[in-house]
C-alpha cells in the first residue's frame, strides 16, 4: 500500500515541475507571438510566418498538455484528502503502488487503464 504522506509528498512534487514546464510553455507562445509581431510576417506567403505559425502551435500544444496534466495531479491531490486516491475507479481495488510511482495522477489499475 502506498503511505498518503508519500502519494502527496510525490503529487506535490510533480506538480511543481508540471506548473515549471507551464510557466516555460506560455513564455514560449508569449515569445513566439511577440516575434511573428516584430517580424510582421504573412502566415501564408511568408515561409518565416508559417514556420512561426507552425511553432506557436506546437509550443500552445505543449502548454495544454502541462494544463491537463497539472488538472489531473490537482484531482489526484483531492482523492488524497478524499482518501479515495490509489484506488481503481472501475473495480475499486488497489492501483499497485509501482503504478502510482510511474504515474502519479492514475484514477485505474493496470487491467482497467486505457
Ligand atoms: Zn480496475
Amino acid at each position: 500500500m502506498t503511505d498518503r504522506a508519500d502519494a502527496e509528498g510525490r503529487l506535490r512534487a510533480r506538480l511543481a515541475e508540471v506548473e515549471e514546464r507551464l510557466a516555460a510553455q506560455r513564455r514560449a507562445v508569449d515569445g513566439i507571438v511577440e516575434s511573428a509581431r516584430d517580424s510582421n510576417a504573412d502566415d501564408e506567403h511568408d515561409p518565416e510566418g508559417a514556420t512561426l505559425a507552425w511553432e506557436r502551435q506546437q509550443a500552445a500544444a505543449l502548454a495544454a498538455e502541462a494544463e491537463r496534466e497539472r488538472d489531473q495531479l490537482l484531482a489526484a491531490l483531492d482523492r488524497v484528502a478524499a482518501g479515495t486516491y490509489g484506488v481503481c475507479e472501475v473495480c475499486g481495488r488497489p492501483i499497485p503502488a509501482a503504478r502510482l510511482e510511474a504515474r502519479p495522477a492514475a484514477t485505474r489499475c493496470v487491467e482497467h487503464a486505457r
